[in-house]
This record gives C-alpha cells, structure tokens and sequence, in this order.
C-alpha cells in the first residue's frame, strides 16, 4: 500500500473536541507522530499495532527539531505507511502544518490536513467569551506574543492595536511586553484582559486583568501554561458567561510534562 501523511489537529486539550475525521483517522494509523499539547485519552485510540513516537516540544526549542520531524514524516510516507502527524489545536495555526505540507510537496507525496479546533477559538469559548459581539467587537486577531520580546519586531502592534478583540498564542511570557507595546500604540489602559490557562482541561482557569494591570499582576502570581491572551472589551464578559467546571472535566495534559 503507499503511504499518506495526514497532519491532523487534536483540538485544545480535552479528547473529544477531535473531529469525527481526525479521530477515525488516528484509529487507522500505522504510525503517529505526536506533541506534548495532546489528551492522554486520545492516544489510548491509537492501535496497538501502531507505532507512535512522541516528538514533543516545548516553548522555544523550534527550527532543528522541526526540520528532523519533518524528514521523519517524510520517512516513514516513502516507507509506506499512513502518518498521522497529530498536533493541539489546528495544525494550520502555529502548528507547523505549511512547512510540513511543503516537503511532503516536494518529495511528491501525498497528504491530507484534517482541520481542528484551535485554542484561539476554543479557550474563549470555554472560558465565556464571545470573539464577536454586536456592539462591542466587529472582528477578532490571532497572533503570537513570541516576537513581542524582540526590538526589530516584525508584529504591527500599531495596526493590531485597532483590531477589536485580539488573541495572543504563546504570549504569557511576553504578556508584559504585549501589554506595552499596545498601550505604546494608543490602546486604552482600562482595556479588559484574560489569560485563559490550560483552556477545555480540568485545570482550566482564567485570570481576568486590564492591560493596564496585567503586568503587576502576573509579579505575583503565573497562570500555568499552555495559556493564551484575549485582549479587549469582550474579555470582561467571562465574568457573566463563565459557564465551564473544570472540576467535571477529563484530565488535562499532566501526562506529558
Ligand atoms: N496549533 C495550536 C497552537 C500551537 S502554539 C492551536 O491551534 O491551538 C501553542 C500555543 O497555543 C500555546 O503557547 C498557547 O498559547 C496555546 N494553547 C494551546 N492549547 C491551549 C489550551 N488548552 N489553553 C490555552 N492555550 C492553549
């Protein structure tokens, strides 16, 4: 049989915001590649045939250890297995799936990207935020704080500080600088703010700050991670619409750390 890669999102932590695709899919694999962002109960659906080997990554640890992920899909395709390359989230969103789709393009290979639900989308909701909201936003943003922390900094804070509801992945430890940089750009100080921490798990929790006040917030005490930043005036609505208990929720990503 010839082999298929398959870049599948797992959703945002709990098992069952997988879709019906990806979850079948994962039941067929031969061979699954695997992160550290991915519910425990979701490997238990691998077959017991099938060979799964855990390329995790944390935080900054990013190009080497892409590329040789990246020749080990490629690999184990040209040997003739179908590969699900299972990520958190969406794999299109900071998930590596272009640079992934672009060498299985070039070795002519076949793949196949199974759409999930990006924490962008999936902690907000969890945590009662609407992205959207007559009245008060027309449109939302995702971006990574990552580069926050760098001078040449190619993020247009200045254009993003307009954007009405902004989502920031991998930003609690720029947290601080995101805030400066979008009060330097003109945004209100009393501007609602959550860090929504460990988002669909059952150590989900939101701490809810301006961008004014962020910052000394977190000298006392850091969210756990992974966590994302929804910055503006919907944020403040997780206060009324909060309407998930972590305490009856699966477990969260502890197997992996
Ligand atoms: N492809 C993933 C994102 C990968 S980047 C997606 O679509 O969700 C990793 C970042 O995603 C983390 O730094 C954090 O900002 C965010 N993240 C992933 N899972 C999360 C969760 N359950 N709760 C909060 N943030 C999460």
């Amino acid at each position: 049989m010839s082999g298929k890669a398959y870049l599948v999102g797992a959703g945002p932590g709990r098992a069952d915001l997988i879709t019906v695709r990806g979850l079948n899919l994962l039941r067929q694999a031969d061979v699954v590649l695997y992160d550290w962002l991915i519910a425990p109960q979701l490997l238990s659906e691998v077959s017991t045939e099938a060979e799964m080997v855990f390329v995790g990554k944390a935080h900054d640890k990013h190009t080497l250890e892409q590329d040789s992920i990246t020749d080990l899909l490629v690999a184990h395709v040209q040997a003739g297995k179908q590969v699900v390359r299972l990520k958190g989230g969406d794999p299109s969103v900071f998930g590596h799936a272009g640079e992934e789709a672009a060498a299985l393009a070039a070795a002519k290979l076949p793949y196949e990207i199974v759409p999930g639900v990006s924490s962008a989308l999936a902690a907000p909701a969890y945590a009662g935020i609407p992205l959207t909201y007559r009245g008060l936003a027309t449109g939302f943003a995702v971006v990574t704080g990552h580069e926050a922390s760098d001078s040449n900094s190619p993020t247009d804070w200045e254009a993003l500080a307009r954007i009405p509801t902004l989502v920031v992945l991998m930003g609690l430890h720029r947290a601080e600088r995101v805030c400066g940089a979008l009060l330097a750009a003109g945004r209100e100080a009393t501007t609602p703010i959550a860090v929504i921490s460990r988002a669909t798990t059952s150590d989900q929790q939101t701490l809810l700050a301006t961008l004014g006040t962020l910052a000394e917030m977190l000298r006392e005490r850091t969210p756990p991670t992974p966590a994302i930043l929804v910055i503006g005036a919907v944020a403040a609505m997780a206060q009324e619409l909060a309407w998930f208990d972590p305490s009856a929720a699966p477990d969260g990503f502890a197997a992996f750390e």
